[in-house]
């Protein structure tokens, strides 16, 4: 029940009920909707600080799966980089080593921070920066073990090109071989009997054994004249050629190919020779080298000694 006021009328000496004015009525409601707005907002504030809506728990649940994400992510580059370390360790020791290559360089500058630009202002910038970091410097130490397997890649071709090329084999069969008859070195010069330098090894062989290519190449010169009487010399590339001396006869031409052991001509006695020998010469650059480091393909160890003991023997070359 609603209270009645009354107010003392001294003009009249009597009470009065106190009359409800308009704006009296219209500032109680403005104070009732004032406090109960107030009341509101103070009740929703403690709502949404304290409790979660649908979306939130969505939005939160979702950001807790990144934030795992990020860190398996994480876990995974480390991985993947101890992976490429010691990729780079087996390329720096072994596969370089074995190549005689120098070792690649991989040092990698602090990555420019300012693409990572639109990744800040989030609540995990640092980690997804830091991430991005990790991948970009992964990426480019995989682009440059890449390129140095690629130039290993290389090297072995060449590598077998070289083995395919450099002579590596005797002359001649060693079932036809009489004799290593003179090594490589100071000889006794059987027509002039100084004391020459002798620029080959002299293996002596029946007259018309075949002479045989020791190394893939190119014929350069395939012909008669001069001390060597008829010769044959095979340029291998890589610097070297081999000079086979005295045949009986030549079969080669200038200009052709050759494969180790292709047959290049006969076993004789033309040019300043005193029996049937192939003069067998292994140049190297500019120099005249001991062909006995060059038969390495097809002797035994004993054979190698063998063949080393006569080779290094004092006594008259056949030239
Ligand atoms: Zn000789």
């Amino acid at each position: 029940m609603a209270k009645i006021k009354y107010f003392y009328n001294p003009h009249k000496l009597d009470f009065e009920k106190v009359g409800t004015s308009i704006w009296t009525i219209v500032l109680r409601v403005f104070g009732f909707l004032s406090a109960s707005a107030v009341a509101g907002g103070i009740m929703a504030f403690v709502a949404y600080s304290f409790v979660d809506s649908p979306k939130e728990k969505v939005l939160k649940r979702e950001n807790e799966q990144y934030k795992q994400q990020l860190k398996y992510l994480n876990r995974r580059v480390v991985e993947l980089n101890s992976l490429l370390t010691e990729l780079e360790q087996r390329d720096a020791n072994i596969y370089r080593a074995i190549f005689e290559a120098d070792p690649v360089d991989i040092k990698i500058g602090k990555s420019n921070t300012e693409k990572y630009r639109n990744l800040e202002g989030y609540e995990n910038s640092d980690e997804l920066i830091a991430l991005n970091q990790k991948v970009d410097e992964l990426a480019t130490k995989v682009q440059l073990q890449s390129n140095s397997f690629d130039e290993l890649n290389q090297l072995a071709k060449n590598k077998t090109e070289f083995l395919a090329c450099i002579p590596a084999i005797q002359p001649i069969s060693n079932k036809d071989l009489t004799r290593v008859a003179s090594g490589f070195g100071y000889r006794i010069h059987p027509v002039f009997k100084t004391h020459k330098f002798h620029s080959g090894i002299d293996f002596t062989a029946p007259q018309g054994t075949p002479i045989y290519a020791t190394g893939n190449g190119t014929i350069s010169f395939a012909d008669g004249g001069n001390g060597y009487g008829k010769h044959v010399i095979i340029n291998h590339g890589f610097g070297y050629s081999t000079l086979y001396g005295h045949m009986s006869r030549v079969k080669a031409r200038p200009g052709q190919k050759v494969k180790r052991g292709e047959l290049i001509g006969y076993v004789g006695s033309t040019g300043t020779s005193t029996a049937p020998h192939v003069h067998y010469e292994v140049i190297k650059g500019k120099n005249k080298i001991n062909p006995i480091n060059y038969f390495f393909n097809d002797l035994t160890e004993e054979e190698y000694q063998a063949i080393r003991d006569i080779a290094s023997r004092e006594g008259q070359s056949f030239d």
